[in-house]
């Protein structure tokens, strides 16, 4: 058996946009097929305004210049996330305040969130941990009781829902990755998804070096020239070639995804019932996942280690996930926690992530439950 973590694969036309694009002589930013995928992006999520660009650490990073932060403000996140939730608010000299998670679906503490807000708060990052979504309600809430910015770091989220809302399109920015481990993929790619319409030309902007070229070219203005800080964030048309083909088979990809996870819950089942290990619980009232992966908690981290040795020996390739931002050395120097943090640091040190992409089989899923079995029974 050979089973590795991830697989990036394809799923219909991504070689042929690739050489459509190449034939029509688009190889720059924002082409035919790029705004496609705009196009894609703001209808079937529903935000204002979609931008690609490189990566979600992109989107991220443009999301931060537009919360407009000056040196020392706070950012309230949680501490079981990816770095660049973090990195791209402390390169704006903001201070990241790291928040604990609630235990059943590992997202941001919304009680706690509202703890953490400080004079000095300006922004709240939630990020929806598998695509899950978070309380959104309740945050969004808080932030207009404080007047902060709500960024959502929907990395894992494509096409999950909220409460009949797409994760991503509720905030006042929303980012997606289309990184080869996400659902829908491009290699490197993401997006940042404008939903307050106070932010939309400012967005194009500092997308474009810092120049009102978006607007030049719509006729908007008469002048192309340098207006504010910025970088270039839009990615080749190549890209958007490829993104293009996979986010025209979303929904597909989101099915086999979410009947691989509940394959996993079920061939796991016997295990869970018999306290051995953990499964996710079904998502909270109004939330609907998108499969993006599938964890199960151990009792203790010394059996984390021998259940990941186990199943290498035997071809499967299972992976932990986030060490917390708050205890890694950048963490520390750059940020702070609101208090203890102790379901982050419990769930970091017991989570397990079983191999999950879009060309896995039932016969694999069932294989790796079988593996996992061996290892209770030895
Ligand atoms: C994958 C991921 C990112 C980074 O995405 P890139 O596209 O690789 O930059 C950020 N946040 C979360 C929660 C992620 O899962």
């Amino acid at each position: 058996m050979k089973v590795p973590f991830n697989k990036p694969f394809t799923i219909g036309p991504e070689l042929e946009n690739i050489a459509q694009a190449v034939r029509e002589g688009h190889l720059s930013g924002d082409g035919p097929f790029s705004r496609r995928c705009h196009r894609w992006l703001e209808e079937r999520l529903g935000c204002r305004r979609a931008l690609l660009t490189h990566s979600c650490t992109a989107a991220l990073e443009m999301a931060a210049i537009l919360c407009d932060l000056a040196p020392g403000d706070e950012v309230i996140m949680p501490s079981f996330t990816f770095v660049s939730t973090a990195n791209a608010f402390v390169l704006r000299g903001a201070v990241p305040v790291f928040v604990d998670i609630r235990p059943d679906t590992l997202n941001l503490d919304e009680a706690l969130a509202a703890r953490a807000v400080t004079p000095r708060t300006r922004a709240i990052v939630p990020v929806h941990y598998a695509g899950i979504g978070c309380e959104m309600d309740a945050l969004m809430a808080l932030a207009a009781r404080h007047d902060l910015v709500v960024v959502e770091d929907a990395a894992q989220g494509i096409l999950a829902e909220y409460r009949g809302r797409k994760l991503g399109a509720i905030g006042h920015l929303g980012c997606l990755s289309f990184h080869e481990t996400k659902n829908v993929i491009s290699g490197e790619g993401g997006a940042l998804l404008v939903n307050d319409e106070r932010f939309v030309a400012r967005a194009e902007i500092i997308r474009e070096k810092g120049t009102n070229r978006a607007q030049f070219f719509r006729g908007e203005v008469d002048k192309y020239t340098w207006v504010d800080i910025g970088s270039s964030w839009l990615p080749s048309e190549l890209v958007g070639a490829f993104l293009h083909a996979q986010l025209e088979r979303a929904d597909a990809i989101n099915a086999q995804r979410l009947r691989l996870a509940a394959a996993y819950a079920e061939g796991l089942a016997p295990l869970a019932a018999r306290g051995l290990l953990s499964v996710p619980r079904q998502a909270p009232e109004g939330v609907e996942g998108n499969g993006h992966l599938f964890y199960v908690l151990l009792p203790d981290i010394d059996t984390r280690s021998a259940l990941i040795a186990h199943l290498k020996a035997r071809g499967v390739h299972a992976v932990f996930h986030y060490v917390p931002l708050h205890s890694s050395p950048a963490g520390r120097r750059y940020g702070r926690a609101a208090g203890e943090l102790p379901v982050t640091e419990d769930v970091s040190a017991r989570l397990l992530r079983l191999p999950l992409y879009h060309e896995l089989t039932a016969r694999e899923v069932a294989a790796v439950c079988e593996a996992v079995g061996a290892f209770f029974r030895s």
